[in-house]
């Protein structure tokens, strides 16, 4: 039996393994729910299912190159590596460093994330990588840096929402996208207290039913207005927590001073939500808050990816986060805000120096005595160290252009489904000299590759998670590996011998912790405390864990740091800042458009590369379905089940209509799981935050147009 965690999300359920013994059995190891924090036991359909693809038969069984007619054909390791080192080379002399990049993933293991920086920018010696995460926790990164001063998903244990009296919920569809997450927001749903804020009546919406709470309904991309709204009324009815305000936080006045023009009548016409929900709101956020901070319970501001991923993204967090402040709960046992990550490890891969401006432990890649801590640990010259990079667009859009580069490495990622304008992804891609991609199946990215590597899946590797509670879990081997897929910490091994590549590239997991640990000390997100035994024997930890804290491998117990900002916020005086924002409507482009919104399914899990294999998942969900209000489609002639073409001036997408009141009257939804011409970030815009770098993703205008079918 093997304890580990489920492959998929950050919610990043525990599970229990164990290896069949019958030769007949349908999958090799057997999976069961097992009891952690996070879950309770608890699955999900795509985690009870996840071991399905572990011996899939269209698994990479070996490195495959593109031949002259253009198949891909298997070739072994050694001449799959050499290749990757010549091209590097060749390519090196002729163009320079930045003629290489690197795109990783949020999905990879702490150690990959960590080793994949370190390989770019020492044996390689580019700038140039980013990585998925750019897609999904830029702008709640950008945000709660800015006002906390460190970024971590969380920063209170997931399980202390079960005492909540009131949880306001903005972008996140949990019922759907982390199901076991829901039971965690049984105490606001039996108080009466939980408030959904999601354009379409999602599945998390339908939780408010039956007096458990209320669901606020806006038009697409007006969550940033709303939350000003909010925030105006707090401070119009004197409902704010001055003394907290006064103690804690910078910059009330200016933020005072922003809300002004946000009274509720006006607020409402920009969103569309009643001025009367949007006090009643308010007002119940303020009385909860006061309750908890007298010994009731306390409340929540939990955002995700529907009011993040946006061009205004960083701005919309920052609204929830002052609307937090307003009410006097971050760094209290009163409550406080989080966002809720949704990779696997979207946590960790977003602190170990994917990120093209970031160097491990959250250190800045423009700092100078940054760069001199890491290259210490590498043991390099600092000066050797490249500087920034360009963010995940930005890189993406760069590639074959005169100065851009041309050669590509992807790890654990599917851009030509999951970047935005994907349409654009492919052509770039297909620019490239040379593109190599590390996966375990051919995905749509995979496809347009001049190799693939192939690399190992969940269960057949050892290593280290960050769910999004910012907690350091072990995820755990229970097969052996297949004959011909490798780690990735091997394969950068081995690129780093040939390249003759300054500094160490272990291949073993533990030793690669080991050095990451030591490259996160002093840093904000310091794992220089978390020992690998003590993860290995059931502990999951809190960071920041410095070097010397004590820390039990009693399973449950709450190690590290569970709760931050208890003392003082990150910042040097140790108060949290108000950002004031402002609000630009995006203009609408003709009359008959829509508004798109796009977003997840229960069945399916980011780019569907892995659960459109799930022949259960699949079933359940086997094309893309855009889902219209009834009134909506009988305006445009759509009868249910009917084929649509959904287009703009960026492209156009193919998927069957479902009908359900559940849609607004002038917005539709589509997931974005899907491959070919179901693929939804065809449609999406590569605009970005000027502060995250975050494309907007969950708001386009479309045309609708019906398809006659023979
Ligand atoms: Fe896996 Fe997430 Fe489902 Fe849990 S909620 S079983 S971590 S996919």
């Amino acid at each position: 039996m093997t304890a580990t965690h489920c492959p998929y999300c950050a919610l990043q359920c525990g599970i229990t393994l164990e290896r069949s013994t019958q030769a007949e059995a349908p999958e090799p190891v057997s999976l069961k729910g097992r009891d952690f924090e996070t879950n309770g036991g608890a699955l999900c359909r795509k985690g009870y299912s996840a071991a399905t693809l572990l011996d899939h038969p269209e698994r990479l069984q070996a490195p495959m190159l593109r031949q002259a007619d253009g198949s891909l054909a298997p070739i072994g390791w050694e001449q799959a590596l050499d290749l990757v080192a010549d091209k590097v080379r060749a390519i090196r002399e002729e163009s320079g460093a930045d003629a290489l990049a690197v795109f990783g993933s949020g999905s990879l293991t702490n150690e990959k994330a960590y080793q994949l920086g370190k390989f770019a920018r020492l044996a390689l010696g580019t700038s140039r990588i980013d990585y998925n995460g750019r897609f999904c926790m830029s702008s709640a990164a950008a945000g709660t840096n800015r006002a906390f001063g460190l970024d971590r998903g969380l920063p209170f244990p997931l399980a202390d929402l079960d005492e909540a009296g009131m949880i306001l919920m903005l972008g996140s569809n949990v019922a759907d996208t982390m199901p076991p997450f829901v039971r965690h927001l049984a105490g606001a749903r039996e108080n009466g207290g939980l408030v959904v804020v999601d354009p379409r009546r999602s599945a998390t919406a339908k939780l408010c039913a039956d007096n458990a709470g209320w669901h606020l309904q806006p038009t697409p991309a007006t969550d940033l207005p709303l939350l000003l709204g909010l925030a105006h009324v707090l401070v119009a009815e004197s409902l704010v927590d001055t003394g907290y305000l006064a103690a804690r936080t910078n910059g009330f006045d200016a933020v005072k001073a922003s809300l002004a023009g946000w009274w509720p009548e006006r607020t409402a016409r920009v969103t569309g939500v009643p001025a009367e929900q949007i006090r009643r709101t308010a007002r119940a956020l303020a009385q909860a808050s006061s309750e908890a901070k007298t010994g009731g319970k306390p409340v929540y501001i939990l955002t995700g990816r529907g009011i993040e991923q946006h061009a205004n993204g960083t701005d919309t967090v920052t609204a929830a986060i002052n609307l937090a402040l307003l009410l006097g709960l971050p760094g209290t046992m009163a409550g406080g805000y989080g966002t809720i990550t949704g990779q696997g490890n979207g946590q960790g891969g977003r602190e170990h120096g994917q990120k093209c401006d970031q160097l491990p432990g959250y250190r800045k890649i423009t700092d100078l005595e940054h760069r001199a801590q890491v290259a210490r640990v590498w043991g390099v010259d600092p000066e050797i160290i490249p500087g920034l990079g360009l963010p995940a667009v930005e890189l993406l859009e760069a590639l074959g252009t005169p100065t851009g580069p041309r050669m590509m490495m992807i790890h654990g990622a599917n851009p030509v489904i999951s970047a935005p304008d994907a349409s654009n992804v492919s052509r770039s891609l297909a620019s490239l000299d040379f593109l190599v991609v590390c996966d375990f199946f051919l995905s749509e990215t995979a496809a347009q590759a001049d190799l693939v590597l192939p690399v190992l899946q969940w269960a057949e590797e050892e290593g280290s998670m960050t769910n999004l509670e910012g907690r350091i879990l072990r995820r755990r081997a229970a097969l052996e590996a297949p004959r011909n897929a490798r780690s990735e910490l091997w394969i950068l091994s081995q690129l780093a011998q040939r390249l003759d590549a300054p500094g160490r590239f272990s291949p073993d997991p533990r030793e690669v912790f080991e050095e990451l640990k030591r490259a996160s000390a002093g840093g904000l997100a310091d794992y220089s405390g978390v020992h690998w035994d003590d993860l290995d024997a059931g502990a999951a930890v809190y960071w920041p864990c410095p070097a010397g804290t004590e820390v039990t491998a009693e399973p449950g117990i709450r190690n590290g740091t569970p709760r931050l900002f208890l003392d003082g916020f990150a910042h040097a005086d140790r108060r949290a800042v108000l950002v004031p924002v402002a609000f630009q409507p995006a203009p609408k482009k003709n009359s008959s458009a829509v508004s798109l919104v796009t977003g997840r399914l229960l069945e399916h899990y980011q780019s569907g590369a892995q659960t459109r294999r799930v022949p259960e998942l699949a079933n359940a969900a086997p094309e893309p379905m855009l889902e219209i209000h009834p009134a909506t489609a009988l305006a445009h002639r759509i009868v249910q089940g009917q084929k649509v073409v959904i287009s703009n001036e960026r492209g156009e997408v193919t998927a069957r209509a479902l009908l359900t009141a559940d849609a607004r009257l002038d917005t539709v939804f589509l997931p974005f799981h899907y491959p070919g011409a179901g693929t939804a970030n065809l449609l999406t815009e590569a605009k970005l935050d000027p502060h995250s770098r975050m494309p907007e993703f969950k708001h386009a205008h479309v045309s609708l147009n019906t398809v006659e079918e023979e």
